[in-house]
């Protein structure tokens, strides 16, 4: 035994050996290595012979032509070292790649795989046709030819170079890595789950792996940009190696075409038959290289879907590894952190993202289950903050982690420098979310929609912020009312104070509490505060559940507006998407159909300077030019002149119609056909569906002849039952509706509704609104009613003028045999009839609550005074 070791010393590195001869735990080299074969052509110049024999000494035996040596790498590491193109240094020389092993015919080591475009599964290619879509994630493209392509075991490589080149030092490329384009797919099934604990807020989530392959694939040269293809989400070189399916030589000419035909010469070994020119029967091949290891792993979900992934992953990752270095006192050789994701089923290019921490000793130490068992990780973690907040480099403004603390573990192959600050908080949330994590069946579940929703808002603040400061505008970060995340902006002469999460409270009677996801406070007298909502479509909509979040959503919005207080904005996804230029899918519009024209001459009469075409700009394009002129008469007259424009070629109709119609838009149960506007009349007016958003707009013909643009009134509906919410187009009504609700909120006749509101309370709303944009006069019995009145029964109060109720009594004592039983708030002592705040049982009297049916109090009132 120690003979033949003493053989391979020569060829290969002491540690490798005394692996495989077992002195060292196996823990030190844990899979099966890669070796690369040198082949050294000896240098046969008579010159250098002479200079190689000292003096006086024997003649030697003639130089041996071809010297070999042979490495042996781990498998993780040879993937890049050993790779075509690469040079490896040992003992003094530089030993180019050159050539792979391709196996023998009966035992190739090259064969066909496919490989999702999308999610991280690949299969053995077979014979057979491939389904059309992925058998994991069923994203369609499976079948496409390119994701068929050639994928090499990788054992073997060899080198064949003179003696001569190897030790020549050519400054051009030495020391010059050849970067690749390397991945790790890691296709986790239901077989490998054995646990998994998560929390959906904050985002966080472990999950122990059984029997999980790890297939790491080098995917050729990273430079290489010609031919790309789609594999687990990342765009990768088509071409990967091209090699000869003969003697397994890497065709440098298809790399570096200038090489011609030097390159030509070399493109074939020796005895390879192309060389000769005897065969070609094989086409050359476009090979890609994969190493694959079959073990236990743990792996985490981390906080990031969709924004600043790579930053998110690059600090997590390095404050794994320092808690890892810190727990065991030394790197864990065996244990190696991957990173990797998954597509979330319908939520468009949102990703759950993971780091794997791989045990890479094939079949597992075990290590990991015991890490799992006695909550270690959680351990590393806390280790990794306590470095990480106590570094000294937290006291330079201008530095974000050092070599002491996290840069230490930066991977050249992570893109990002992993930044300290960030991983703070990473992991403050992630060890805070620990002691809440529940048990779930395995992290591919979990959902990211609460994710989604916070970095919608993050995405909405980096986009206003480059938007303000590519416009020549100010950013300047600041705190108020104790929140670090503020800003002052300035756009044009607007100066707005941004701030995140402001408890709001408004009363239209009744009171409403909401929580905007910003608030935009002008900084100039007369200009309304912003309310801005940030709306992911899945957590809004929730597609197939039996109920949304829409008419919460409405409600609170419309109370807002109902205030006069606040203008109100909602952003999505796609506007900011639109925004910044990247839209796939287009801006919809309620108002296709107006008539360009018309809309420019009717903006002229009412007059405004506003843009024509601002109704088919997305959200984010409409807040910034809000911001940049708070002008509301210039706003009203646009919606004005919108609503008009949709008005206008059409027939006119009774008012009746119009009366049937809006009862029907805002009645019906679920999405149906609004009546047909029949019958000539002296209304304009239009009943149309268009998707799930129906909408009744009107106005007298007498109006618009005294240009009385104020008399405009409509309503917008959005169908939002559970059927309407499950189907594939509503997504787009939802985001016309809100389009459309950010121009029309600056008119007040124009109510929003879904299905899933309390319609009849925002009937009773709109009323009000009538009332008070008309400028009925509120005599002076009423005026004292609302002074009076407590704020729980305003909005009652408010309804039952609209509804030329007789006007009520505050503060009724009633009476029982001379003792006081109750008192009413709002009261018609004629009648009998009272509102009261809390419930009483008054004998003779019909009592109502705060919240009681506008109708039934009217009835109530007119009938008994009537009886009475
Ligand atoms: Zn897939
Ligand atoms: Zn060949
Ligand atoms: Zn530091």
């Amino acid at each position: 035994v120690v003979v033949r070791s003493l053989v391979e010393l020569r060829g290969k590195y002491p540690l490798e050996v005394l692996t495989d001869a077992g002195v060292l735990p196996n823990y030190a080299f844990p899979e099966p290595g890669v070796t690369l074969r040198a082949m050294i052509e000896q240098d046969r110049d008579p010159e250098a012979r002479r200079n190689a024999d000292p003096p006086g000494a024997k003649k030697r035996r003639p130089t041996k032509r071809w010297e070999s040596r042979e490495y042996l790498r781990p498998a993780s590491s040879a993937l890049r070292e050993f790779a075509p193109f690469n040079t490896f240094y040992a003992e003094g020389r530089h030993l180019k790649v050159t050539d792979l092993d391709l196996g023998t015919p009966e035992r190739p080591s090259v064969s066909p795989w496919r490989f999702c475009p999308v999610c991280d599964h690949a299969e053995p290619a077979g014979t057979s046709t491939a389904p059309p879509r992925c058998p994991r994630c069923a994203t369609p493209g499976w079948d496409d030819a390119g994701q068929r392509h050639e994928l090499v075991a990788f054992r073997v490589a060899r080198s064949f170079t003179s003696q001569h080149e190897s030790l020549t030092v050519d400054a051009s490329d030495d020391r010059e890595e050849v970067r690749y384009r390397l991945a790790d797919l890691i296709d986790v099934r239901p077989e490998h789950w054995g646990g998994a604990k998560a929390s959906t807020s904050p985002l966080f989530g472990v999950e122990l792996l059984h029997g999980l392959t790890l297939r790491e694939v080098n995917f050729g040269p990273e430079d290489d940009r010609e031919d790309t293809a789609r594999v687990a989400d990342k765009s990768v070189p088509a071409k990967g190696f091209v090699v000869c399916p003969e003697c397994g030589r890497v065709q440098q000419s298809a790399r570096d075409p200038g090489e011609g035909e030097r390159a030509d010469l070399s493109a074939h070994a020796v005895h390879c038959a192309r060389r000769r020119g005897t065969s070609v029967r094989k086409e050359l091949l476009s090979v890609w290289l994969a190493r694959e290891v079959k073990s236990e792993a743990i792996r985490l979900l981390l906080p990031a879907a969709t924004v600043d992934v790579d930053g998110a992953r690059s600090a997590f990752r390095a404050a794994l590894m320092l808690g890892l270095r810190r727990k065991f006192r030394g790197r864990p050789m065996h244990l190696e952190v991957k990173a990797t994701s998954e597509p979330v089923t319908d939520r468009g290019d949102a990703r759950r993202t993971f780091l794997v921490l791989y045990d890479a000793v094939p079949g597992g130490t075990g290590y990991l289950r015991e890490l799992w068992r006695t909550d270690g990780l959680r351990e590393c973690l806390a280790l990794a903050l306590e470095v990480l907040e106590r570094c000294a480099c937290r006291h330079d403004p201008e530095r974000d982690g050092c070599y002491r603390c996290l840069l230490g573990h930066h991977t050249a192959f992570e893109k990002v420098r992993p930044s300290r600050r960030r991983a703070v908080d990473l992991l403050r949330d992630a060890l805070g979310a620990w002691s809440v994590l529940t048990e779930v069946l395995t992290l591919s579940e979990v959902s990211v929609d609460t994710l989604l929703e916070s970095e919608l808002e993050r995405r909405f603040v980096a986009v206003l912020q480059r938007h303000v400061t590519e416009r020549g505008g100010t950013w300047t970060p600041t705190v108020h009312h104790g929140k670090s995340e503020c800003a002052r902006l300035t756009l044009g002469d607007e100066t707005w104070l941004l701030e995140p999460q402001v408890d709001v409270a408004v009363s239209t009677g009744a009171v409403h509490h909401c929580r905007p996801d910003f608030v935009l406070w002008s900084q100039r007298e007369g200009v309304l505060p912003l309310a801005v909502f940030c709306d992911g479509f899945e957590y809004h909509a929730h597609p197939g559940e039996a109920a949304g979040r829409i008419g919460d959503d409405f409600d609170k919005r419309a109370a807002l507006l109902a205030s006069e207080r606040w203008r109100v904005w909602s952003i999505t996804w796609a506007d900011l998407k639109r925004f910044e230029g990247s839209a796939a899918e287009p801006t919809p519009c309620l108002f296709e159909t107006v008539h360009d024209p018309t809309l420019s001459t009717l903006l002229g009469r009412v007059g405004t300077s506003l843009a024509r075409d601002l109704h088919r700009e997305d959200a984010m394009r409409t807040l910034v030019t809000w911001l940049r002129t708070p002008d509301e008469a210039a706003w009203r007259g646009y919606a004005c002149a919108l609503l008009l424009a949709s008005l206008m070629g059409s027939a006119p109709v009774s008012h009746s119609a119009l009366d049937a119609a809006e009862d029907a838009l805002w009645t019906m149960p679920a999405r149906g056909e609004l009546p047909v506007l029949a019958g000539a009349g002296d209304a304009l007016g239009v009943a149309r569906r268009m998707g799930d958003v129906g909408m009744v707009a009107r106005i007298p013909r007498e109006a618009v002849r005294q240009l009385q643009w104020g008399a405009l009134r409509a309503v917008l509906r959005l169908f939002d039952e559970a059927p309407r919410r499950a189907d594939e187009g509503f997504r787009a009504s939802w985001r016309a509706l809100l389009l459309g609700w950010n121009l029309l909120q600056f008119h007040p006749r124009v109510a929003v509704i879904s299905t899933e509101q309390d319609r009849a309370s925002q009937r009773d709303l709109a009323l009000l609104a009538e009332m008070v944009s008309e400028g009925a006069p509120v005599d002076d019995q009423w005026a004292s009613v609302f002074d009076l009145v407590d704020g729980a029964c305003e909005a009652l109060a408010r309804a039952l003028l609209a509804a030329s109720a007789p006007v009520p009594v505050v503060g009724e004592d009633v009476t029982q045999g001379g003792r006081v039983v109750g008192t009413a708030e709002l009261a018609w002592p004629a009648a009998k009839v009272g509102v009261f705040l809390d419930a009483v049982d008054v004998p003779g009297w019909l009592t109502f609550g705060p919240t009681a049916d506008v109708s039934r109090v009217c009835e109530a009132v007119k009938e008994r005074s009537a009886t009475g």
